[in-house]
């Protein structure tokens, strides 16, 4: 154990450095979060190529929690939404109630070109909207699949850090 411990210490940070923060209007909320936003993530209808650069922004790499971004499995426990894909017939109601469960302050985040203005899925029978479509959203990520940067970049938008 003391050996693992010694093995952090001389290693230390392997994360990239951290680029300058973001240009762009924030979100409204972002000035009640005061540096810190605890996210929920939301597939709505997602092909899972989002999840993946999602998983990759919240990796050591990209180390989106340096910036005061976390991830919680409640929307109970969280200030923001990270919500990707389409919104399909079964997950609008359910994105919806996810939407009303986080108290106020709140924001929403679309990720990806789906959740935009759905992108490949436009017009497909299973296909109820574009994210602002359901619930109002605050900030977009474009791409697909948008770049863990863009990513990382919209959530230090919301933490203003
Ligand atoms: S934006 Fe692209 S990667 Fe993301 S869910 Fe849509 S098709 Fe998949």
């Amino acid at each position: 154990m003391l050996s693992l411990w010694q093995a952090i210490r001389r290693v230390g940070r392997v994360a990239e450095p951290a680029p300058a923060g973001p240009a762009g209007p924030a979100p409204a909320a972002a000035g009640e979060l005061a540096g810190s936003v605890q996210v929920r993530h939301v597939d709505a209808g997602s092909c899972n190529g989002c999840e993946v650069e999602i998983g990759a922004a919240f990796g050591p790499v990209y180390d989106a929690e340096r910036y005061g971004a976390r991830l919680v499995a409640s929307p109970r426990h969280a200030d923001a939404l990270l919500v990707t894909g389409v919104v399909t017939r079964n997950m609008a109601e359910p994105l919806r109630r996810t939407y009303e469960a986080v108290a106020e302050p709140k924001a929403v985040v679309a990720v990806g070109d789906c959740a935009r203005n759905c992108g490949v899925f436009a017009g497909a029978y299973g296909v109820v909207g574009a994210v602002a479509d359901v619930v109002p959203v605050d900030a977009e990520v474009v791409g697909c699949p948008p770049r863990p940067e863009t990513i990382v970049a919209a959530l230090r938008l919301l933490t203003g850090r």
